[in-house]
């Protein structure tokens, strides 16, 4: 069992630190959760990995699941060395979280990973870009305030990588995009940016578009310091225990749970109006049709957000969405009439000619 010295190589920042002082206090300890199993969880802590249960008194009382440990999530435990056990006494509030609606629930939510920062969004570039798919993962992440990248894969099996390359970088303006293959391990090392400070990174996409096998090969990077590969060789790499939440050699982190993979579910929605509806509703209760949702009188979104009823980040969420869509409509159609512009230049210049050539 390895000895995890620094947290901070596990994701820990001033963030949760904040939050912990209080429990330290108490004596507990901090820890991150590699997988969750049905009755208990494996965690990385000071003490190395360790399985802890719940403690009875927090969670037995609650049927939210919102406030149990999910993969990604800060616990703080009561480490009880003698008998070999650890109960987690609390979660620490969650920077983010990807959550979606339990089967047959409208309300309740399921956490599939907390405290991600940034997530890939792949789609194979051997099959037709689904545009519109793309833009759901988008706002799902900016719905959670994740930073979504684009990464386009299996790049070996596409003729024409530079004009799909061309109409997603134009299509989400402000998005990075990246090309990669896997299979020759092209464009993987440009990834390891993202994982830079301890970064906790997702993937999401449709099935079978690579995603296990890049996150394999990011598994493998060779970047490794040498106290680094120390550890790395401590842990073994053969070791049967599957972990959602990995460790990547040179820093930062993978989450990989079963409920993100069914994120895919929301391939279903009809974009936008499904994932905003109830804002698309608020909005038409607005009295001025051109509100702007800022200080005009009888903004039924305004009046939501000050109720309760609406949370102020995901209209925030809502809004950066539209910005990059209408930023890219505003530019399509500038495209649109300077094209039309040049057109009327050439039928007036050849129509001058046409002119001439009779004058003459
Ligand atoms: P997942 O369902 O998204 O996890 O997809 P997998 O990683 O299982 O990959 C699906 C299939 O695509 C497998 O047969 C892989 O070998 C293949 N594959 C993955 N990445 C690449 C790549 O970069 N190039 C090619 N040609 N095939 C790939
Ligand atoms: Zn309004």
């Amino acid at each position: 069992m390895i000895k995890i010295n620094n947290l901070k190589q596990y994701g820990w920042n001033d963030f949760f630190e904040a939050y912990f002082a209080e429990y330290a206090a108490k004596g507990l300890h901090a820890a991150r959760v590699a997988v969750e199993h049905r009755n208990y969880y494996e965690l990385y802590s000071e003490f190395g990995e360790l399985t802890a249960e719940k403690s009875g008194k927090l969670f037995y009382s609650t049927d939210d699941s919102n406030l149990l440990p999910a993969v990604g999530d800060w616990v703080v435990f009561k480490h009880m060395p003698d008998e070999n056990k650890a109960f987690i006494a609390d979660v620490l509030p969650r920077k983010t979280k990807f959550s979606r609606k339990k089967a047959g629930s409208t309300t309740e939510e399921q956490i599939v990973a907390a405290n991600v920062d940034t997530v890939f969004i792949i789609s194979s570039l051997n099959q037709d870009l689904n545009m519109r798919r793309m833009e759901r993962y988008m706002a799902l992440a900016w719905d959670n305030n994740v930073k979504p990248v684009v990464l386009l894969s299996k790049a070996d099996l596409c003729e024409d990588v530079f004009a799909k390359l061309v109409e997603v970088q134009q299509r989400f303006a402000g998005v990075d995009v990246h090309i990669v293959s896997a299979l020759q391990k092209a464009g993987i090392d440009e990834l390891l940016k993202y994982f830079e400070g301890n970064q906790t990174i997702a993937v999401i996409g449709s099935s079978g578009v690579g995603k296990s096998t890049l996150i394999n090969s990011m598994l493998d990077w060779e970047k490794m310091n040498v106290s680094e590969i120390g550890l790395y060789k401590d842990k073994g790499r053969h070791t049967t225990t599957h972990r959602e939440l990995t460790l990547v050699p040179g820093g930062g982190l993978i989450i990989d749970t079963p409920g993100m993979r069914e994120i895919q579910m929301w391939e279903g929605a009809e974009g936008l109006s499904e994932l905003f509806g109830d804002i698309e509703k608020l909005i038409v209760e607005c009295k001025f049709s051109d509100c702007k949702h800022e200080s005009e009188p009888g903004c039924a979104v305004k009046g939501a957000i000050e109720k309760g009823e609406l949370d102020e980040a995901r209209f925030k969420s809502y809004k950066k969405l539209l910005g990059e869509v209408s930023y890219f409509e505003r530019k399509q159609d500038k495209k649109a009439q300077l094209e039309e512009k040049k057109k009327w230049k050439k039928i007036s210049q050849l129509g001058k000619q046409i002119g001439k050539e009779k004058r003459e």
